[in-house]
């Protein structure tokens, strides 16, 4: 069976990945401001951790059938190590909220451990997780009782074929169960992270909102990016977010939610039905929907993220080509303050805009990040 990288290769001898102490090309000039800032006056606060690039499922949006190649198990940071570059974050960096991700953080075997040491440093800190639900029923309990915040869920479809189309696992029922666990153990408020395929689950956007809504669940939309390790993504074949808005409509009247957005990825909107053949509202507010428009609404001018892999990688955008290891230098028994260092170094560098909204229809000069999202921690 063929298994495709969703790594990239190995950078040059002295590159950003060599995990070498010495400093980066970075041109940070001397005393800007203190934390995570950039060349564009951006500072990042929110930290995505990637603790696995491991995967149960096989979205064909993300991963190829056959998987990918693992990284080796001592690649990939350990607990200690975790901890200890949330801390830095925390306590030096600026970092206030917490995202754990993948792969699929539930099939890490010590998460409980990085919960709870992660909440016994930091009481206040707001630590949310993105997953699969998978296995999530029985693990809710323990992921609230160690210290866990909140909880995003990635569902597709409520249909079991369309379901198991999407993720290539007949595994619906056990995410429907995760969710309710998720919510019964005071994991809420339950985000739902839906990716809309043409033609495949486009048109259960609405009765997906309504499932969501008389659930009290936020469902937010995702717009398909570039990042599947098959590359099979295309502009025309995306579902964009004004589309998402159209397929709602029929349904439902969205206006703006009134608070402020505040860096967040999603654009919240209100939801009341709709009077059939009408444009009117009626009845009260029934919950909120959000769009997340990466590609064609994107938000980079208001980016508040800070990512690190799972083998300790620091990206300071999903579509870096550039990535500074943070774990080399660790395990090379780097102090705290030449880990702040680097960290500020790679940040300044974070690009401007990710750069997709330009791109043409199927524009022949798009180079795909070379990682896939498993591969980053979406
Ligand atoms: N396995 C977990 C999950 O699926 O929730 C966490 C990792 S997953 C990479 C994080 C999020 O990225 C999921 O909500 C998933 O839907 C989203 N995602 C993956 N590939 C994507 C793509 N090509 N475009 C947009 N979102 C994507
Ligand atoms: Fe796994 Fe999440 Fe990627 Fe689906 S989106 S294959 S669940 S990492």
């Amino acid at each position: 069976m063929s298994v495709q990288l969703g790594m990239p290769q190995p950078r040059p001898e002295g590159g950003p990945g060599a995990g070498s102490p010495a400093p980066l090309p970075a041109g940070r000039p001397a005393g800007i401001p203190a934390g995570l800032v950039d060349r564009y006056g951006r500072r990042a606060t929110d930290m995505r951790l990637s603790l696995t690039d491991k995967c149960n499922l096989r979205c064909t949006y993300c991963m190829p059938a056959e998987g990918l190649q693992w990284l080796a198990k001592q690649a990939v940071m350990t607990a200690e190590e975790i901890v200890r570059i949330v801390r830095i974050g925390v306590e030096q960096l600026g970092v206030r909220e917490l995202r754990l991700t993948g792969g699929e953080p539930l099939v890490r075997a010590d998460l409980l451990d990085i919960i709870s040491a992660i909440r016994t440093a930091h009481l206040d800190l707001p630590i949310s997780m993105t997953t699969n639900a998978v296995g999530l029923d029985k693990k809710a309990a323990g992921l609230k009782a160690a210290g866990l915040t909140r909880i995003n869920v990635s569902l597709d479809s409520l249909h079991e074929e369309t379901f198991t189309q999407l993720t290539r696992r007949p595994f619906l029922d056990r995410v429907l169960a995760g969710v309710d666990a998720a919510w019964a153990a005071g994991l809420g408020p339950v985000k739902l992270n839906a990716v809309l395929m043409r033609g495949i689950n486009d048109a259960e956007s609405p009765s997906l909102l309504a499932w969501a809504l008389g659930r009290g669940y936020e469902l937010r939309f995702i717009e398909q990016m570039p990042l599947d390790a098959d590359h099979g993504w295309t502009r025309r074949n995306m579902i964009t977010a004004a589309e998402i808005r159209e397929l709602l409509s029929v349904d439902y009247v969205l206006s703006a939610d009134p608070r402020e957005r505040d860096g967040a990825p999603a654009e919240r909107f209100e939801v009341r039905a709709r009077i059939p053949g009408t444009g009117e509202a009626a009845g009260p507010v029934l919950g909120t929907v959000g769009i997340i428009a990466s590609v064609t609404e994107p938000f980079c001018a208001d980016c508040r993220r800070t990512r690190i892999t799972a083998e300790g990688k620091i990206m300071s955008c999903l579509f870096s080509r550039e990535e500074v290891d943070l774990l080399g230098l660790l395990r090379a028994g780097a102090s705290d303050e030449q880990l702040v260092e680097r960290w500020q170094d790679a940040m300044w560098l974070k690009p401007k805009a990710h750069g997709m909204d330009h791109v043409g229809l199927d524009a022949p000069d798009f180079v795909q990040p070379d990682r896939s999202m498993s591969a980053i921690g979406g």
